[in-house]
């Protein structure tokens, strides 16, 4: 083994110059690059552009990390304005100017309107951080271990997190077992007429269910990696309130869904639901700077200091975007375009599924995340192949990347958006061989 990775790292210095670089030096690891094999150079809205100028309508958003779009105008021009001032940026988690705007306006903009009341953690920077430091929180405030993650879940990967997510081969990728968690059916993976909420309460309250005493239960509203199932305000309802009898804490993962993604900031708003704890992080930044955010019941803020130490805690420049993109929120135009857009993109959707009956096609997700997903199960891949070769940057979710999934920035263009659509609609039909309709309706590369 040993000899065949030195073997491989043994490479001339002119490589630099070669077209496979990545491929040569870059871990197997690497994955959406080989999804969307180009080499990109710049970007700006929901368009991206290769080194050959070759131009994609982007569906991916960073996943959820570029609600909006690429190099937004008024965020950028903060954080240039910040860089050109000699800005702090980097700072642990001592206090700046930074951090203080954005506290400030966070609590101005999302949270005192909605009533809400929360203190803010700055974990480390990335979504499963959050996470950990959630479970954390959960774990010592009821010195409880075990914690209710859901079948198909997205957590993240790292070990804690891992343990939460549901898909097998990136568990198995941990190699060690992964502690600490009761696997519950989400809404509806039983069927329509299973209640999985009542199951959970009936499980909590028997003596001999075998399920100990959670310490929290971890929900995400959309199931943004595992398919885009989602559940309704009547199941959240339940279970947060069958937690909230039983002293369990409730945690939100609203990393992918959450800033405005599901048509408002938070993806529970409008539920009656108020989580314990609720984790923030992608599109926070709003120009795609790590940056992640626990938010915690006062009463639950019981970690010391320094127990969840971290070098970058709080990035400064990720403050400074966050704070510019909290202005979106404070203009009633975006909610209302946002409306819009939720609304087109389903009709968009639902005139899809129309069009290819015979497919079986099924929209799937909630606001402006949805998805398409086929009989075929393997169509989403094909179809998100062929969506590439036409200029339309989209992935796939759900354990056997069997659905489709789109993640427009929230404000995207309607030039582009349409030119997505029509690429997505020639796509569809190239992977299904019907040339015809592709002619038809969908753009080639423009
Ligand atoms: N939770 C959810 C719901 C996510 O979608 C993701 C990322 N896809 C994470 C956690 C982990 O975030 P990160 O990749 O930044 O660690």
């Amino acid at each position: 083994m040993a000899v065949v990775s030195l073997e491989r790292t043994r490479t001339p210095t002119n490589d630099l110059d070669q077209p496979d670089i990545f491929a040569r030096h870059e871990s197997d690891i690497r994955l959406y690059c080989r999804r969307f094999a180009s080499v990109f150079v710049s970007a700006s809205s929901a368009t991206i552009v290769d080194e050959g100028g070759r131009e994609y309508i982007d569906f991916l958003s960073g996943a959820g990390a570029l609600n909006y779009g690429h190099n937004p105008e008024p965020i950028k021009r903060a954080v240039i304005d910040y860089l050109s001032k000699d800005g702090i940026l980097h700072a642990l988690d001592m206090h700046t100017v930074a951090k203080r705007d954005f506290i400030s306006a966070f609590y101005e903009t999302v949270l005192r309107p909605r009533g809400l009341d929360y203190k803010l953690a700055f974990s480390g920077p990335t979504g499963t951080n959050a996470v950990e430091l959630a479970m954390k929180f959960a774990r010592q405030v009821t010195k409880r271990e075990s914690i209710v993650a859901f079948t198909n879940a997205y957590h993240g990967v790292s070990l804690g997190s891992l343990a939460l997510t549901g898909n097998r081969s990136k568990r198995a990728a941990a190699g060690i077992c992964l502690p600490g968690v009761a696997r519950l059916p989400y809404d509806g993976y039983l069927g329509a007429g299973f209640d999985t909420a009542a199951l959970f309460e009936r499980l909590l309250d028997d003596e001999g269910s075998g399920i100990d005493m959670p310490a929290a239960v971890i929900i995400e509203t959309v199931q943004a990696e595992g398919g885009l199932n989602t559940c309704s305000a009547q199941w959240l309802r339940r279970i947060c309130e069958t937690a909230k009898r039983r002293g369990i804490v409730t945690i939100v993962d609203d990393i992918q869904v959450g800033c405005g993604r599901t048509g408002t900031f938070f993806s529970f708003e409008g539920t009656g639901v108020e989580p314990d704890i609720i984790c923030l992080s992608k599109s926070l930044s709003g120009i795609g700077q790590p940056f992640s955010l626990v938010l915690i019941k006062p009463e639950l803020d019981c970690l010391p200091p320094g127990v969840h130490n971290g070098t970058f805690r709080g990035n400064n420049l990720a403050f400074v975007g966050a704070r510019a993109a909290l202005d979106y929120w404070s203009d009633p135009l975006f909610q209302r375009r946002l409306e819009g857009l939720c609304c087109v993109l389903r009709e968009r959707f639902d005139a899809i599924a129309r069009e290819f009956p015979t497919l079986q096609t099924r929209v799937v997700g909630r606001g402006a995340v949805l998805g398409l997903t086929w009989s075929d199960a393997t169509l989403a891949r094909r179809v998100s192949a062929a969506a590439f070769r036409r200029g339309l940057i989209i992935e796939t979710c759900g354990a056997r990347d069997q659905v489709l999934k789109a993640l427009p920035p929230l404000t995207i263009r309607e030039d582009e958006l349409d030119s997505g659509f029509k690429r997505l609609h020639g796509a569809i039909a190239d992977a299904t061989g019907n040339p015809r309709k592709a002619n038809r309706q969908g753009g080639q590369h423009d």
